[in-house]
């Protein structure tokens, strides 16, 4: 099964795709893991992409296609595997089928999990942090015992700059934006699956497992 993972921050795709890897033994396959790989083993693209990071610069697609496709050929995703976070755009989706083409292979399913953009910021906002010691909180998903105070050590919790609304919505906006035309794409195809994610864990599960029992 060769599965592309997508939706939007705080969609809960860091979960569900450790519960895909888990049931199905496929690797998971994020861009960043990836950069990390060919920069640790020092490959040729592995270099090139280091330059654009250290620089602070976007690592270019034929770089970035150049990574994923030397990933895609290890022994490791001769079952399938997910992909997270790539394609991000068109041309890297282009890009991708050229080179499963060129070993007979293609997309199976792309998953989408879709979640309302008032769930999403509820999830993204709510993070509070410990000015004394650090220590996270969420509002809803894990408390502190008395609102506004560190249960381990009495300092007062604070939202950071990048949780406060304005902020995670222009995220979001940038994100949304970024996500439509790839999600036509694979609507087009046939391969989307969208998933309801305004619900719980186990029951967006349920769901992916549906979806690629079908397969
Ligand atoms: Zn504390």
């Amino acid at each position: 099964m060769n599965l592309i993972l997508m939706g939007l921050p705080g969609a809960g795709k860091g979960t569900q795709a450790e519960r895909i890897v888990e049931r199905y033994g496929l690797p998971h396959i994020s861009t960043g893991d990836m950069f990390r790989a060919a920069i640790k083993e020092e490959t040729e693209l592995g270099k090139k992409a280091k330059t654009f990071l250290d620089a602070g610069e976007l690592v270019p697609d034929e770089v970035t296609n150049g990574i994923v496709n030397e990933r895609l050929k290890k022994d490791d995703c001769r079952n399938g595997f997910l992909l997270d976070g790539f394609p991000r755009t068109i041309a890297q989706a282009e890009a991708l089928e050229d080179m499963l083409k060129q070993s007979d292979r293609q997309i199976d399913a792309v998953l989408y999990i879709n979640v309302d953009e008032s769930m999403l910021l509820e999830r993204l906002t709510g993070r509070r942090v410990c000015s004394k010691c650090g220590a996270t909180y969420h509002v809803i998903f894990n408390p502190p015992k008395v609102e506004g105070v560190c249960d381990k050590c009495g300092g007062e919790l604070l939202q950071r700059d990048d949780d406060k609304e304005e902020t995670v919505k222009a995220r979001l906006e940038v994100n949304i934006k970024q996500q439509e035309p790839l999600l036509s794409f694979y609507r087009n195809k046939g391969s989307l699956h969208e998933i309801d994610g305004n619900r719980n864990i186990d029951d967006v599960f349920q769901s992916i497992e549906a979806i690629l029992g079908d397969l």
